[in-house]
């Protein structure tokens, strides 16, 4: 049955969608036909920036390439209609691709300026260039011809549009829920944490481009089509608010919410239109309000409404959901043996201020090393070195006896590095499951060619990943937080998705960093277990820890760290007699009897 719903629902929308023409008279077959070519830019929009998190005010350019591209080489150059449509898009892909180059320099409302000011670059060459017939624009476009059919009826161009539509629409909905469009949503919520789970956000954030320019594109193609005359107008930056506030009053960050926003707006537009002063004014008014108040959006309202709903019916009833238990790994022999990670000399300042200085150790495979010292001693410092996030300025680090120094997040990540942050970065838009799906998804970004030329084989992985999600879903005891986002979820279950998730990358060296922050004793006792089951399993674990007692039970050796420096490097009994440690921790006095200690007080 709840298979059937939706199967049945989209019958119903493609019925009505098909007859629609049949109740329309001209004007508003017009004003359907320009609403559906908006809902294509609204889709392309909301890729970008709401899947992706790439601010592009842009998308306007991408729609005038894209149209007088197909006005140019039709008119001017005299190509025949779809050729001259081929080309155009192909031209609006390219132009992404040039936006999307400031992208990889600046982010937030630095690239909203950079993409602003090339829309403006945009709508200034067509006044201007001969070529694009200045103010006056390009008239005289061919009708597309089409094995007899007359497009120059705006009821028959709607179903050419329909069906192109609906190419488009099923399309983007394929990438925002497989690997793709989840790691773009990963990037979109921490980009730095998604490079750390091996996501190239370079090459994340062109696709992205890459992607609006397509649906820009194909919007100006099928414009040109319908209208058959451009003219600097249309693609106004007055245009590129209008579509703004659509995927906004939508809802950007769902496709089907771009699209009923876009289709909305434009049917208001109509209907305003001789009001069009105030109606810009009330567009206005109405974005600020959304943003402030539903920054989801009308495709949020459903969500907003269940959680008051069940609000009303009990309070109670989110008290339910309980944390299982963790199911031990099985034990496996050391991969390789030897030597895991080793950090020679190594060095970090940041502008004179010294965080490490000549630090050496060495973790042997299938070992748990424990890195302690006082608030500020460079323990996160290190992790940041050996997880690629800092280049060191002195010394190096060798992974299984290779030099890793420059290497970027996502590569260490496909060498076995995964880690944790000690102020939990988990992806707070996307599900638990969702944030152990992008982990567990260990392709490199070009393998999205797949998504052109063989789709079933990113289904197949997809399912797969799936099955492999439910796998460490159960494994770590959290099947009734699954599908909840985890910046609703208390502070010990976030910890535990978050070693759900790098474990997920089956990594060789797993680092954790405080991941008894925050945690009840009970909790701290099932992290210890957790954490010797995964070393059981032949995975090398360094693990930061200010509570002593877990330190002392857990680590097989323990390096201290004090103002950037190490002082003592041994076994948790000998280290914790130095002299220099115990002096190193005079000023919380009592530390290395910590073992009565509460956690939390500690970690403060
Ligand atoms: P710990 O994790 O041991 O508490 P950190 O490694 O976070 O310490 O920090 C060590 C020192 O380096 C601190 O003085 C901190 O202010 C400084 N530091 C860390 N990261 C940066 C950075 N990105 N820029 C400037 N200073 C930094
Ligand atoms: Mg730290």
């Amino acid at each position: 049955m709840k298979r059937l719903t939706p199967v049945v629902a989209l019958v119903l929308f493609a019925a009505a969608a098909w007859l629609l023409p049949y109740g329309l008279d001209r004007y508003a077959i017009h004003v359907v036909d320009v609403a559906v070519i908006f809902a294509l830019l609204g889709i392309g929009l909301g890729l970008v920036m709401g899947v992706a998190g790439q601010i592009n005010l842009a998308q306007v350019a991408f729609f005038g390439i894209g149209a007088y591209a197909c006005a140019i080489l039709t008119t001017r150059a005299g190509l025949g209609f779809w050729v001259a449509a081929a080309l155009a898009v192909l031209a609006a892909v390219v132009v992404g691709l040039v936006v999307s180059v400031p992208a990889l320099r600046v982010q937030s409302h630095y690239l909203g300026i950079v993409t602003l000011g090339l829309a403006l670059a945009f709508i200034n060459w067509i006044t201007n260039a001969a070529l694009a017939g200045k103010s006056e624009g390009i008239s005289d476009l061919p009708v597309p011809p089409m094995f007899g059919i007359d497009l120059s009826s705006e009821y028959l161009f709607y179903y050419v549009e329909l069906v192109v539509f609906a190419v488009a629409l099923a399309f983007a909905l394929f990438v925002v829920r497989t690997p793709l469009g989840r790691r773009m949503r990963a990037m979109r919520d921490d980009s730095l944490a998604a490079g750390a789970l091996g996501a190239e956000i370079p090459l994340l954030r062109i696709t992205a481009f890459v992607l609006s320019g397509l649906y820009g594109g194909v919007a100006g193609v099928l414009y040109a089509g319908l209208i058959r005359y451009v003219a600097p107008e249309t693609f106004s930056v007055a245009n590129m608010f209008l579509l703004l506030a659509m995927v906004i009053i939508g809802g950007r960050q769902s496709i089907v919410g771009c699209v009923v926003g876009a289709l909305a707006l434009s049917l208001l537009r109509e209907l305003l239109v001789d009001f069009s002063v105030y109606a810009q004014l009330g567009y206005g008014a109405v974005v600020v309000l959304m943003v402030v108040f539903a920054p989801t959006g009308l495709a949020g309202v459903p969500r907003l409404v269940r959680s008051w709903l069940r609000r009303r019916k009990g309070r109670d009833e989110g008290r339910r959901a309980t944390l299982g238990s963790f199911t031990p790994y099985e034990p496996a022999p050391v991969r390789g043996g030897g030597v895991m990670l080793e950090v020679r000399g190594v060095g970090m300042s940041f502008k004179g201020l010294r965080a490490l200085d000549d630090v050496t150790l060495s973790v042997p495979a299938g070992e748990i090393r424990g890195v302690v010292g006082p608030n500020g001693s460079g323990k996160t410092t290190l992790f940041n070195i050996i997880s690629g996030f800092y280049v060191p300025t002195a010394g190096q680090v060798l992974l299984e006896g290779r030099g890793i120094g420059g290497t970027a997040p996502y590569r260490l990540s496909q060498l076995g590095v995964a880690r944790t942050f000690q102020n939990l970065r988990l992806f707070g838009d996307l599900t638990a499951r969702e944030n152990i799906l992008v982990a567990l998804d260990r392709t490199r970004t070009h393998w999205i060619w797949r998504y052109v030329l063989l789709p079933w084989g990113v289904v197949r992985h997809d399912r797969d990943l799936r099955r492999r999600a439910d796998d460490i879903v159960g494994r770590y005891g959290l099947d009734d937080f699954a599908d909840a986002q985890p910046k609703s979820l208390p502070y010990g279950i976030q910890r535990r998705i978050e070693i759900a998730r790098a474990m997920a990358m089956s990594p060789r060296l797993l680092l954790l960093d405080e991941p008894a922050a925050g945690l009840n004793d009970e909790e701290v006792r099932q992290l210890a277990a957790m954490v010797r089951s995964i070393r059981d399993s032949g995975v090398t674990v360094v693990i930061i820890e200010h509570h002593m007692g877990l330190v002392m039970s857990l680590c097989d050796q323990v390096t201290v760290l004090s103002g950037g420096r190490v002082i003592a490097d041994g076994p948790p009994a000998e280290v914790a007699v130095v002299p220099e440690v115990v002096e190193a921790y005079l000023g919380e006095a009592g530390y290395l009897n910590a073992e009565t200690q509460d956690a939390q007080e500690v970690t403060r």
